[in-house]
C-alpha cells in the first residue's frame, strides 16, 4: 500500500515510521527541507536506540528506513492510495493542500487529516469528491500511542470509513470510531487538564521554594497524587505550546466561546515568544 504522508514534523514523521514498520511504502512530504533532513536523521536515532534495547536489529532498521522515501514536491504523491496530512492546524492551508492533491492524485485515493481540532466536514468540504475525506487523529509520539481516533465526516463513506478502520488496526493501533465534534474525545476531555493548571499557575499561589514559578509544583501534585504519567506543563511542553494553544482556541471558538474551554493568555505569550517547549528548547521548562 503507497502511503503519503504531508508534513514531516512531529506527527508526520512519527506516522511515517508507523506505516513503514507495517511495511506501507512511505512517501513523506514537507515544504522545507530542513524539516525532512530532521525527520530522517532523528528516525536513524529512534531506531539506534531500538536496536541498543534490542527491540529490532539492523535488518529491520533497513527495512523502515527502505519502505520511506523523502519528496520535495506535492506531484511525487501521486501514486499514494491513503494521504494523511500532518501540516499546521489551520483550516485554510490544510484546505489548499488538499484541493492541490485532488488534482494529482486517482479519485478513489483517500484524504485524511490528522488534525486536532479542525471540523473534518470542514477540510472535506472544499473538495470535489468529498466522500474520500476522514480524520485519522494519532497521538504523541504516535509510534508509542496506541490510541488512534477515527472521525468520518458528515460527507465521508462507509465504505473508506470502513477502510481506514481496518488499515490503522493492521498497522497495530487501537482505532476507535469518533465523532466530527470540536477536539473529538481525547483531545475535548483533555482540555481543562492543560486549562485549569494554567488557571491555577495564572491565579498565583503562596509558599513556592525559590525561583520556582508554580509549573513543577502542579506537575509534581497531578504526578505523585493525581498519578498521571506526566503533569500538565510537561505535557504541554512535549505537545509544543503553539500546537497546544491553537487547539485550546480552536475547541473554545468551536463551542461557541464556552468560558470552559477559554484559552490561557500565559500560554499565548509563551507561544509568541517561541516557548515552544522541547521542540525550541524552552517551555515552561528550560531544556538547552
Ligand atoms: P509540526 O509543527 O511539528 O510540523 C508541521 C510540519 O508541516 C512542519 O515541518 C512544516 O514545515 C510542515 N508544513 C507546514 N505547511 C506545509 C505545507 N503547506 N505543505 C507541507 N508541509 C507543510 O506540527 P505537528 O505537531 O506535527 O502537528 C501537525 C498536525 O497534527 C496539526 O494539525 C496538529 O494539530 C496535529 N496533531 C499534533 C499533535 C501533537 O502532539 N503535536 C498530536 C496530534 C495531532
Amino acid at each position: 500500500m503507497h502511503i503519503a504522508i504531508i508534513g514531516s514534523g512531529t506527527m508526520g514523521s512519527g506516522i511515517a515510521q508507523v506505516a513503514a514498520t507495517a511495511n506501507c511504502k512511505v512517501k513523506l512530504y514537507d515544504t522545507k527541507k530542513e524539516a525532512l533532513e530532521k525527520a530522517s536523521n532523528s528516525l536513524d536515532k529512534i531506531l539506534n536506540r531500538l536496536i541498543e534495547k534490542g527491540r529490532i536489529d539492523e535488518v529491520e532498521k533497513k527495512r523502515i528506513q527502505g519502505n520511506i522515501s523523502y519528496v520535495e514536491s506535492l506531484q511525487d504523491l501521486h501514486d499514494a492510495d491513503l494521504t494523511i496530512e500532518a501540516i499546521v492546524e489551520n483550516l485554510q492551508v490544510k484546505q489548499n493542500v488538499f484541493q492541490e492533491l485532488e488534482g494529482i492524485q486517482k479519485k478513489d485515493a483517500i484524504m485524511a487529516s490528522n488534525t486536532s481540532s479542525l471540523s473534518i466536514a470542514s477540510i472535506a468540504s472544499c473538495l470535489k469528491n468529498p466522500e474520500r475525506c476522514i480524520g485519522i487523529h494519532f497521538f504523541n509520539p504516535a509510534p508509542l500511542m496506541p490510541l488512534v481516533e477515527i472521525i468520518p465526516a458528515v460527507q465521508t463513506s462507509v465504505k473508506v470509513f470502513n477502510q481506514v478502520f481496518s488499515i490503522i488496526q493492521s498497522w497495530d493501533k487501537v482505532a476507535v470510531k469518533a465523532k466530527d465534534t470540536p477536539g473529538f474525545i481525547v483531545n475535548r476531555v483533555a482540555r481543562p487538564f492543560y486549562g485549569e493548571a494554567l488557571r491555577i499557575y495564572e491565579e498565583g499561589f503562596e509558599g513556592l521554594p525559590e525561583g520556582e514559578k508554580g509549573f513543577a509544583t502542579i506537575d509534581w501534585a497531578m504526578k505523585s497524587i493525581g498519578k498521571f504519567r506526566m503533569g500538565p506543563f510537561e505535557l504541554m511542553d512535549f505537545i509544543g505550546n503553539d500546537v497546544n494553544y491553537t487547539v485550546t482556541e480552536t475547541v473554545f471558538t468551536a463551542f461557541y466561546f464556552d468560558p470552559r474551554y477559554k484559552p490561557s493568555f500565559t500560554q499565548k505569550r509563551y507561544a509568541e515568544a517561541g516557548y515552544l517547549g522541547r521542540k525550541s528548547g524552552r517551555g515552561y521548562y528550560n531544556y538547552a
